[in-house]
């Protein structure tokens, strides 16, 4: 059993916060401060230029690509770190149709994270001809996979409402449609076990600074199957993506391998943090954080409908239908949570109405659940989130 009290203990969590907004941006692990720190001064300050190859900084896009994969059940050499989710997930879009070139359409839902469902626009508008998007609602994606399908677009977990799609059925029958699969693991990677070579996945993107907690802007990842890995076209052809970047040839060649993925320049301050970050994994059981988030999940659920009826769950309650995420509907959700945050519960608001709270065992336990509630509770029955400061809104909600 995973000793969350020892994970806790390697997160910075500022005094007076109950912290539940680690689906948004994971907390900041102490390691990562010292592992900067070395970054800086003992990496970049005093190896300059010559780090590329001394420190390794060249190799730890794939090297913490390993270790994402251990945790998203991918096979050794399948998975490498770069540029944003955004960008792997045209990337792999691209891909994907380039695989199935005689179908025009990828299939996605309207749970899915809009910059996925603009990206692959984006790209569509690039094919040009009769390439669309179809989007329906998640509930209507297994009875839409059919043969005019090429691309199927999901992520996992649903931003909004944690809503969980079956991965393993979904690819199963996508693939006896001849349809290849494009999984987003925003939502989903670090919150619970993940099986990307026993569901036969095609390819995955997720980034890092959710559940990974990695740091703001930390990069993103994409898997690709082993079986697809020489034919994967990875669509920016970037220098860092040939198979041989120093040669510097006029005309580009994929490497062999999922390095063939990379685009350009790695973020080593920010692969850095991600490093140390991803360390805090190396004792901890992903089945044990499933399961203890669920039962926190079902606390938040349980004290919520007894002490705040006015907030509408907008989350499954179902256990195996649900992420890593309670989400609440109310029509002042903004303002609500603006109350919270000011009384240093933060969590953090969707429109129209959601306001949603990621539970994580690493960091978060069953009392932070009782306390944020009750919080909750006051600010719902003295209706303190009612004040024209909490109607603001900020750049970011
Ligand atoms: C968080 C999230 C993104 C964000 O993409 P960036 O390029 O990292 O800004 C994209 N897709 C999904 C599904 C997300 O949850």
């Amino acid at each position: 059993m995973t000793d969350f009290a020892k994970t806790r203990a390697k997160f910075h969590i500022p005094p007076g916060v109950i912290y539940l907004d680690g689906n948004s941006l994971g907390p900041l692990p102490l390691a990562a401060e010292q592992r900067i720190a070395q970054c800086l001064n003992a990496e970049w300050g005093q190896h300059l230029v010559r780090a590329w190859n001394q420190a390794g900084w060249m190799s730890l896009p794939r090297l913490l690509g390993d270790k994402i994969g251990a945790l998203i059940g991918a096979e050794p050499g399948c998975v490498v770190l770069g540029d944003t989710l955004s960008i792997k997930v045209f990337q792999a879009l691209a891909a994907g149709l380039a695989l199935n070139p005689a179908r025009h359409v990828i299939l996605s839902d309207d749970g899915n994270f809009p910059s996925d469902l603009y990206m692959a626009q984006g790209l569509l508008g690039l094919k040009g001809g009769d390439y669309r998007l179809k989007i329906v609602p998640p509930e209507e994606i297994a009875a839409t996979l059919d043969d005019s399908v090429a691309v199927l677009l999901l992520t996992e977990v649903d931003y909004r409402t944690g809503r969980l799609h079956d991965m393993a059925a979904l690819t199963r029958q996508a693939h006896a449609c001849g349809i290849v699969t494009v999984w987003d693991l925003a939502h989903s990677a670090g919150a619970m076990p993940i099986d990307l070579a026993g569901c036969d996945v095609d390819f995955a993107v997720g980034c890092t600074y959710k559940y990974l907690n990695g740091g703001p802007g930390a990069p993103a990842f994409i898997y690709v199957a082993p079986r697809l890995t020489d034919r994967a076209e990875p669509a920016l052809a970037g220098w860092l993506g040939h198979a041989a970047p120093f040669a510097f040839d006029l005309d580009y060649r994929p490497a062999a391998s999922i390095d063939r993925m990379r685009v350009g320049t790695p973020p080593i301050i920010a692969l850095a943090a991600l490093d140390a970050a991803l360390d805090v994994w190396a004792e901890v059981d992903l089945a044990d954080v499933r399961r203890v988030s669920l039962d926190l999940g079902d606390l938040m659920i349980a004290e919520v409908a007894a002490q705040c009826p006015s907030l509408e769950l907008a989350s499954p309650l179902s256990r195996s239908l649900r992420g890593s995420q309670v989400t609440f509907r109310h029509q002042e959700g903004y303002a609500i949570m603006q109350a919270l945050i000011e009384r240093g519960v933060i969590g953090d608001f969707r429109a129209p109405d959601r306001v949603r709270f990621g539970v994580t065992p690493l960091y978060i336990g069953q009392g932070d659940i009782r306390a944020a509630v009750a919080i909750l509770k006051e600010v719902m029955d003295q209706r303190l989130w009612d004040l024209p400061r909490h109607r603001t809104r900020a750049l970011v909600t």
